[in-house]
């Protein structure tokens, strides 16, 4: 295995910026990591070698050109489908949109760039980001790093992936409802939601607007955050960008680094948040992680928050409804796939057609579900109140906040599941959610980190942290600082333990 691909980000950047690596050999190191075990993986679906290493060679000239650089130019970065993209296909994992290309960039793939990034491909993800194991992807499953036959999580779950496989030390997510924070879970990543509008939405592939948050994953908190800092900022060309002066996440995290700033730190743990479904091992992984935070000066305070036991079935009306609306795009004659029945036929036919043969399962189920829920005589009933109790459980956090400062629960209840072992059932996938879809609700940012595996499978297991709006640094120091503790428990780097590295399993 080259050594460029098992540098952090930071390591990787500092290396390149001092001359001792060039761009391009970082970004052919991990293009031929892609080719070595991808196929085992399937965490990418797309890359484009020529047009990656063309940006390389121009970070590289501008560099020796004596040009001043972002922090992370020349290093590469993955990027999920959901976000268009110039240089390769952007399907969102969807058929309708097989070989689509975009005529520009995302903003948070036109920020990569202009830091001098380099984009080495695009990574699969479950259709529309409906989906919490990457088993939904019109192009076939996503492979979990730590055992090959397990799922990555999802949506995201090709982001994720690809970061633990060494096959990228960045890479871009989106997060409507966990897509970011749980397949990090799942993966033993590190995975960040923005506050919402905290990064720009233009170009990612619209599932819920309300919802939806483009945001970074790493292997580190440091490098999630870097990452952070380059995606941030007001969009003119997103209308609920905020216009807000950022603080350095990546500063944060390095203040993070010593674990005496957890000292006096007001920790949450919501009872609701711990529900019957969170397997022993993970329960018992997040208990020695509060014990570590305890040991440091953290305070732990029991959190009452009665309405999170409604947030599954608010944000799974408001999901589809939203994306009912957003999908009614994908009609056969703007984006995509056309196909027209025997002999010609009326619109209506080739539009349904179209949607019949372009769209999978999960997807039509959450079209018709939404199209229900907006209904006249039906908007009230079901969409207006789970907007109201979406109201009801923002309110619970701004309870919680006015007692502490950050608030922790497992990521998600379970470790990774083996492809298929659900089923096929979507309520197994759903309530895997339970956990990570209340910050999407409030609209506040969360990070989830690696914290160790379960006794009982081995597995990863995160812990997910949540502050109020505008508070992402917060995230960032806490995360940093309790990073540090787990890898000195464990004397290595979370990271430095996956199978990819150890050849426990998996790739
Ligand atoms: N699992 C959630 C869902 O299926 C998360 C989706 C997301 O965050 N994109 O809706």
């Amino acid at each position: 295995m080259n050594d460029l691909i098992t540098l952090t980000a930071a390591e990787l950047a500092a290396k390149i910026s001092s001359g001792e690596v060039s761009s391009v050999e970082a970004t052919r190191a991990h293009l031929d990591r892609i080719a070595e075990v991808d196929g085992a993986v399937h965490a990418f679906l797309a890359t484009n070698e020529e047009a990656s290493l063309a940006a390389a060679r121009d970070i590289d000239a501008r560099r020796a050109a004596g040009e001043a650089l972002g922090e992370l130019a020349g290093v590469p970065l993955a990027v999920k489908d959901v976000l268009v993209t110039t240089d390769m296909p952007s399907t969102s994992g969807s058929k309708i949109l097989e070989g689509y290309r975009s005529p520009f960039d995302a903003t948070t793939v036109a920020k990569a760039r202009a830091a001098g990034l380099v984009s080495i491909g695009k990574t699969n993800m479950d259709e529309f980001a409906m989906g919490s194991a990457t088993e939904n992807s019109a192009y076939g499953p996503t492979h979990n790093p730590w055992s090959l036959d397990r799922v990555p999580g999802g949506s995201g779950g090709g982001s994720a992936a690809a970061v633990a496989a060494f096959e990228a030390p960045l890479a871009l997510g989106s997060d409507t409802g966990g897509s970011i924070r749980q397949p990090a879970a799942l993966t033993g990543t590190v995975g960040a939601k923005p506050t919402y509008g905290g990064v720009s939405r233009y170009g990612a592939i619209a599932l819920a607007s309300s919802l939806d948050q483009v945001g970074p994953c790493a292997r580190t908190v440091l490098d999630t955050a870097l990452l952070h800092d380059v995606i941030a900022g007001h969009d003119r060309h997103d209308s609920t960008s905020l216009d807000f002066a950022w603080p350095s996440m990546a500063a944060a995290a390095r203040g993070g680094v010593d674990p005496s700033s957890l000292k006096g730190l007001r920790v949450g743990v919501v009872k609701q948040l711990m529900i019957d479904g969170v397997q022993p091992g993970v329960k018992a992984s997040f208990e020695q992680a509060l014990a570590l935070l305890t040991a440091q000066g953290a305070e732990i305070v029991e959190i009452d928050a009665p309405h999170f036991e409604y947030a599954v079935a608010a944000y799974y009306l408001i999901l589809p409804s939203e994306a009912s609306s957003n999908l009614a795009k994908y009609d056969s004659v703007r984006f995509g796939l056309r196909v027209a029945p025997e002999g010609g036929g009326t619109v209506e036919s080739v539009m349904s057609a179209t949607r019949e043969a372009g769209l999978g399962a999960e997807v039509k189920r959450r079209i018709i579900l939404g199209t229900y829920a907006l209904s006249a005589g039906y908007y009230d009933a079901y969409y207006g109140s789970a907007q109201k109790v979406r109201t009801l459980i923002q309110r619970d956090f701004a309870n919680a906040f006015a007692q502490v400062d950050v608030i922790a629960s497992p990521t998600a209840p379970t470790t990774a599941w083996k492809l298929g072992e659900h089923g096929g059932d979507p309520m197994q996938d759903y309530l895997n959610d339970a956990t990570t879809i209340p910050a999407n609700l409030a609209g506040i940012p969360g990070l989830s980190l690696p914290i160790g595996t379960a006794s009982e499978d081995g597995l990863p297991v995160g812990l997910q942290l949540m502050a109020p709006a505008f508070e992402d640094a917060r995230l960032y120091r806490a995360g940093a600082a309790i990073e540090r503790l787990i890898a000195e428990r464990d004397g290595a780097p979370f990271w430095a333990q996956a199978p990819a590295l150890t050849g426990k399993a998996g790739a």
